[in-house]
């Protein structure tokens, strides 16, 4: 029962700090996470940062990786001041400065099982700050004491907000809590939960609620979870189950007190003394105040007048607002708080990080800024082929999937299938198996952990294939299952190979020529057929003839910067390297695409 975060620290030693050289190279910071240079470039990228193997980035950048994995770093202070790079290993923080902190608790389960009940409930028993006028703000996250403990709980209950942070490259929670209703057992949404919570290897303790119904069977809920490998203790298990009723307050005494027993297992440590990093959980816009965020602290304090930064937006903090509503100073880690000092609204999910001064937060967020306008419409897709070359190189030896198919007894006989499959080079690791179409919450769970979705005799949900091609997450359809068994063990034997297709997206005809600046051109189009999306790729054809081949470096509507303009409408064209079009060229974008069997 340990996260991943704490099985990395484990083998580095429970209180064992990296202490980070001033700069270095990507390649240098994933051997000293023990990850590979592939999974902390992509790190990078959900950071909006674009690097290659061999570049050098600095401690800032770097600890928004070692964040991301829950390994605590500081910089090595020595070297900052001297400024000398001395970067082959990482060093041994004191830990003397490590203290415990309150465990970060989601809670998972099926719609109407009580999750929002008994986050009111924990709350209005238990809340940490008993003085008179305190009042509940509801700030996406709150904490509660017991026995003199705190615990902190996020306030968005369900695997989709779980999974959706987790996407994000941030690791959140410590302990996820399993509502199941006494009277109704597991339904399609625990299950689901289940796998996300596995998925994201997060010790389970379950709530079996709903306990003062007559219809309540906490026995039949027992065995339906040992069905999905979760056996309870009185089982033979370790999976702690604790029956409550959040309408009578009912054992939520017991269910605090367990979540002690299985933070504590967990060594939850963190070093208050340092510059803080910490996830956004919550932001809104306040008409008043300007951007709110919610933050919770991962390690270090965060304090008023610090800088901070998260995702693209930035700014120093002026105030710091509790769960109840009160002004405070500092917040330690595991806690959460309101932020009031960003410029902008950054987004759940996105790692926050305190920075030394406002040239450096600045500069960041310029570069971050930067890279997300060159990079938004390029987000590359974790691809089978792609899966094939990393087991090749011996850096991965799981294949991850998430599993879709009509019915359950397909989904069944796949899995089983899909299983009988590990090879020496790897093994398949099924996330998820369901029936159905292929949904969201699937393309989330796929993109929070690298999986492929392999979808046999159904479709996509309304939407899917927009949020799959945004997050880059691949979905394979088949109606043959010998085809996808074949494709995922060629897979596993690293020869599968690619076949592309050619699609046309759209086509705009040149109708005026701008200069912008000394010998660049600006193209003023109208879009014919089709869309052209902003970054994509741009054949020029004069006369049906092929002229040129190169990409859109700027799409303008007017004087803004879009993201794509469609058929009819009007737009300034800047291209790649290329100046030379005339009046009456066709631009035509085009993508290639992976061809399905
Ligand atoms: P959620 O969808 O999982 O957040 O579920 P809710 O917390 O909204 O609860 C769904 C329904 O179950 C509501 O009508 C609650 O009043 C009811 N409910 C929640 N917990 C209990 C409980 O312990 N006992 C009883 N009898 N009803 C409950």
């Amino acid at each position: 029962m340990t996260t991943e975060g704490q099985t990395r620290a484990g083998r580095r030693g429970p209180s064992r700090t990296l202490v980070l050289p001033e700069t270095l190279t990507v390649k240098q910071l994933s051997e000293l996470v023990d990850q590979s240079p592939v999974d902390v470039i992509k790190q990078l990228m959900r950071n909006g940062i674009m690097v290659s193997m061999n570049q050098m980035i600095d401690h800032e950048v770097a600890s928004l990786v070692t964040a991301a994995y829950g390994i605590r770093t500081r910089v090595a202070e020595a070297v900052a001041e001297t400024g000398s790079l001395n970067s082959s290993d990482g060093m041994i923080e004191d830990e003397a400065s490590f203290v415990s902190r309150p465990p970060v608790v989601t809670i998972l389960g099926h719609v109407d099982h009580g999750k929002t009940s008994l986050l009111d409930s924990i709350r209005n028993a238990h809340v940490a700050d008993r003085e008179v006028g305190g009042i509940t703000q509801h700030i996406g996250a709150y904490q509660v004491e017991y026995s003199g403990q705190r615990i902190t709980f996020l306030d968005t209950p369900g695997h989709e907000a779980f999974t959706s942070i987790r996407s994000r490259g941030a690791r959140v929670t410590d302990i996820a809590v399993l509502v199941v209703a006494a009277d109704d057992g597991i339904m399609p949404q625990t299950e689901e939960a289940i796998d996300h919570a596995k998925a994201a290897e997060v010790p389970i303790v379950v709530a079996i609620n709903k306990m003062d119904l007559p219809g309540a069977d906490p026995e039949r809920v027992k065995r339906q979870l040992s069905q999905h490998n979760l056996l309870v203790e009185d089982w033979g298990g370790d999976i702690i189950s604790v029956p409550v009723s959040a309408r009578t307050g009912d054992g939520i005494d017991e269910l605090l007190e367990n979540l002690l027993i299985v933070a504590e297992i967990s060594e939850l440590k963190a070093n208050p003394s340092r510059s803080a990093s910490g996830v956004v959980i919550e932001a809104k816009l306040d008409r008043k105040r300007g951007p709110m965020a919610t933050v919770l602290v991962q390690s270090g304090t965060l304090g008023v007048g610090d800088f901070v930064i998260a995702g693209t937006a930035w700014g120093r903090v002026k105030a710091i607002n509790n769960d109840r509503g009160r002004a405070v100073k500092g917040v330690l880690p595991g806690e959460p708080a309101e932020l009031l000092g960003f410029g902008s609204l950054p987004e759940a999910g996105d790692l926050m990080a305190v920075m030394p001064n406002e040239r450096t937060v600045r500069g960041l967020a310029h570069d971050r800024e930067r890279a997300k306008s060159s990079q938004q419409s390029q987000v590359r897709a974790l691809t089978l082929e792609e899966v094939v070359k990393q087991i090749d190189a011996g850096d991965i030896k799981e294949l991850n999937l998430v599993l879709k198919a009509d019915v359950q007894g397909s989904v069944e006989a796949v899995r089983q299938s899909l299983e009988r499959l590990t090879e020496a080079e790897a093994r398949v690791r099924i996330l998820h198996a369901g029936s159905g179409n292929v949904t969201e919450s699937d393309v989330l769970l796929a993109s929070a952990s690298e999986a492929i979705i392999v979808g046999f005799a159904v479709g996509n949900e309304i939407g899917v294939e927009r949020v799959a091609e945004r997050m880059g997450v691949e979905i394979r359809h088949y109606s043959i299952i010998y085809q996808m068994i074949d494709d995922v063990e060629q897979a596993l034997h690293g020869m599968l190979e690619p076949t592309f297709t050619d699609i046309v997206l759209g086509e705009a005809e040149v109708r005026e020529i701008f200069p912008a600046r000394r010998n660049v051109k600006i193209a003023g189009c109208r879009v014919t057929n089709g869309r052209i999306p902003r970054g994509s790729a741009i054949r020029i054809l004069r006369d049906g003839e092929l002229l040129e081949e190169t990409s859109i470096a700027s799409l303008r509507h007017f004087r803004d910067e879009v993201n794509e303009i469609t058929n009819g409408m009007d737009c300034g064209i800047l291209l790649e390297d290329y100046n030379d079009f005339e009046i009456g060229d066709i631009l035509q974008a085009h993508r290639q695409e992976r061809s399905q069997r």
